[in-house]
């Protein structure tokens, strides 16, 4: 009989939500989920959260192997914590009290060894491996939706690999274990006065390991976007055996071996280790917060300044709609959030010019606190006024959104990249597609709105926020039909238009219709070759990306639904002939 207690050695998480299992709203946000259940005309009530009791799991299909059984776990609570991610068909679900199937088993590796004797039993036994990270996944990288071919799937955990190993303050990298969280590896670093500086909005409950391998956005607009940029060396440990790369600042040796595990999603093995380039934190910070009256002045506002070579840490234009959703606006004018920051210099001469900038675009703001702002560079002025604002609502905006999908509300992002020539109609498209599946889905006038969260010189990185609800009653099961409706559009809208079906979020199993019509067919045999060499068997993280080779997983267009019919792979027909749904 398997313990029912967990295994887990942090502080419990919310199987069905955000943040840990004794997270709580603060009056103002409890404000917000209620003004917007108003909005939306639901009805607004307590409802009761969903506990571990009133769900049935199946008994695991198979024995956990006998020498290492200490570090598997059937516990209900490892397994429901490792059934789903963070998306919102993920908690709506998990609201339904009908989560996807479990993974038979919650594997928690003490340490890399034990990572390299649980990929040895499960080639042998043809069990499925899903490596688990922070479980942050909101693609369902991290679901155990393998399709019928295996005896069992394995959640393999890393929060035992969460150790900074080893530290170079001459180059400045550190050596990190792939399950190490936001907050660990931060603490970890602090002491020898370095830092990562890679902060997704999920920072606090998501790993290296995990922003490795989806290839992670952080919160620098330009230049350091995602997590690549940060990557020395990377250690994979691969059904085949250990694949480890060099560490160089730079090489122009053949295609780069980091870039295969860069957005492999563990389909290739599981990342136990990088190194990674580090900096002083910051000693200077300077912002200001623009405002314009036409968000296309804006937009190109914003293009002048990824063109500018300044390289502002925070550039992030919301629309209208969006500064009303972060509380830093009234629906009225668009939103330019401008930040620089550095660890060696003083910033004036960088804001002065991007102001001149700014001036040249038609927007304004308040002299007055950008003087205020460039007198207290050293202090904490950057946390106040409307960047400080954004920052709050924006790393707050994950736990209130757990009691509103309980109340039958819809609310999703989706996140891509275009270039600057076709940005302004792929904006209206964008909005024009989804808003009218919105509309279709829900009655309703569609809630539909955009920040710039990465901008590039040559296209900006736009994305969505949509809100909705299911039906007047707030029913859960309705706003996840409805949603299931939205995602495809939504799918289908930014690959027809041009755009990438994601910038940051990864692929996973959700994105995979659109991947398919966005990749190459070439290409995806070409990483099917190579995970037949890394993964002979086939075992990693089936119906993420690709199909092993061999077997069909399938792909979807969101969870549960079909995805748009793509062509094989394997087939070389021109993308002409793939037909969106
Ligand atoms: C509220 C919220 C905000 C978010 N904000 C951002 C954001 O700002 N930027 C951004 O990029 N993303 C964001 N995400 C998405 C998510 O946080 C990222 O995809 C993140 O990189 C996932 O890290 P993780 O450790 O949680 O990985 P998991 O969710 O555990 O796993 C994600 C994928 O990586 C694989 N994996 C995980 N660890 C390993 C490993 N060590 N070796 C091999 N494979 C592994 C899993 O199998 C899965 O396919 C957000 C998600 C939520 C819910």
């Amino acid at each position: 009989m398997p313990s029912q207690t967990t295994l887990s050695r942090r502080a419990p998480r919310r199987f069905w939500g955000w943040g840990q299992a004794d997270a709580t709203l603060d009056a103002r946000e409890q404000a917000t989920v209620k003004t917007l259940t108003e909005q939306l005309e639901v009805p607004w009530s307590e409802r009761p959260v969903p506990q571990v009791h009133e769900f049935t799991l199946p008994p695991p299909r198979m024995a956990a192997p006998t020498a290492l059984a200490a570090q598997f776990s059937a516990a209900p609570l490892d397994r429901l914590n490792h059934s789903a991610g963070k998306s919102y068909a993920d908690l709506a679900r998990m609201w339904l009290r009908t989560p996807p199937a479990p993974p038979d088993w919650v594997a928690y590796a003490d340490d890399e060894q034990a990572v390299v004797d649980i990929l040895d039993w499960a080639q042998a036994h043809n069990v499925a491996v899903i490596p688990y990270g922070g479980g942050s996944s909101v693609c369902g990288g991290v679901e155990a939706a393998v399709g019928e071919s295996y005896a069992a799937v394995v959640s393999l955990d890393l929060e035992r690999l969460n150790h900074v190993l080893e530290v170079d303050p001459v180059s400045r990298a550190a050596r990190i274990q792939g399950g190490t969280l936001g907050p660990e590896l931060q603490a970890q670093l602090k002491p020898h006065g370095l830092t990562l500086r890679h902060f997704p909005q999920s920072f606090e409950f998501s790993s290296l390991g995990g922003w490795i391998v989806t290839r992670a956005g952080g919160h620098y607009a330009t230049q350091h976007t995602h997590i690549d940029d940060f990557v020395e060396n990377t250690r994979l440990v691969t059904p085949a055996g250990v694949l480890q790369t060099r560490r160089l600042p730079a090489s122009g040796a053949g295609p780069a071996p980091d870039r295969l595990v860069l957005g492999s999603e563990g389909t290739l093995g599981v990342l136990t280790e990088a190194w990674v380039r580090l900096q002083q934190p910051p000693r200077f910070r300077a912002s200001a917060s623009i405002r314009f009256s036409d968000y296309f002045a804006g937009a190109d506002c914003v293009r002048a300044l990824a063109q500018s070579g300044l390289n502002p840490s925070n550039c992030r234009l919301l629309d209208p709609l969006e500064t009303v959703f972060s509380g830093v606006g009234d629906g009225r004018h668009a939103i330019l959030v401008l930040g620089f920051e550095s660890a060696d210099h003083p910033l004036d001469a960088w804001l002065g010019r991007a102001l001149e900038l700014v001036r040249d675009h038609g927007g304004s703001y308040d002299a007055g606190a950008v003087a205020r702002s460039l007198a207290a560079q050293g202090g904490d002025e950057h946390r106040s006024g409307a960047a400080g604002a954004w920052r709050d609502a924006f790393l707050r905006m994950p736990y209130w959104r757990d009691p509103a999908v309980g109340l039958g509300l819809v609310m999703d992002t989706f996140e891509t990249a275009t270039t600057w020539d076709r940005f302004a109609s792929f904006y209206a498209s964008i909005k024009a597609d989804v808003g009218a599946a919105m509309e279709r889905a829900t009655g309703q006038e569609a809630l539909i709105s955009c920040r710039l969260t990465h901008v590039y010189p040559d296209g900006p990185a736009p994305y969505f926020t949509l809100i909705a609800r299911g039906d007047a009653q707030g029913s859960v099961a309705s706003a996840l039909a409805a949603w299931r409706d939205i995602k495809q559009a939504a799918t289908a809208a930014v690959i027809h238009h041009g755009g990438t079906v994601t910038h940051h979020h990864a692929v996973g199993r959700d994105h995979r219709s659109g991947y398919e019509q966005e990749v190459p067919p070439l290409l995806r045999q070409m990483l099917a070759a190579a995970k037949q060499v890394a993964d002979p068997t086939g075992i990693m993280n089936p119906g993420v990306l690709i199909d092993p080779v061999g077997r069909s997983v399938g792909i979807r267009g969101g969870h549960g639904c079909a995805g748009p019919r793509t062509e094989s792979l394997g087939q070389n027909s021109a993308l002409a002939h793939v037909n969106i749904a």
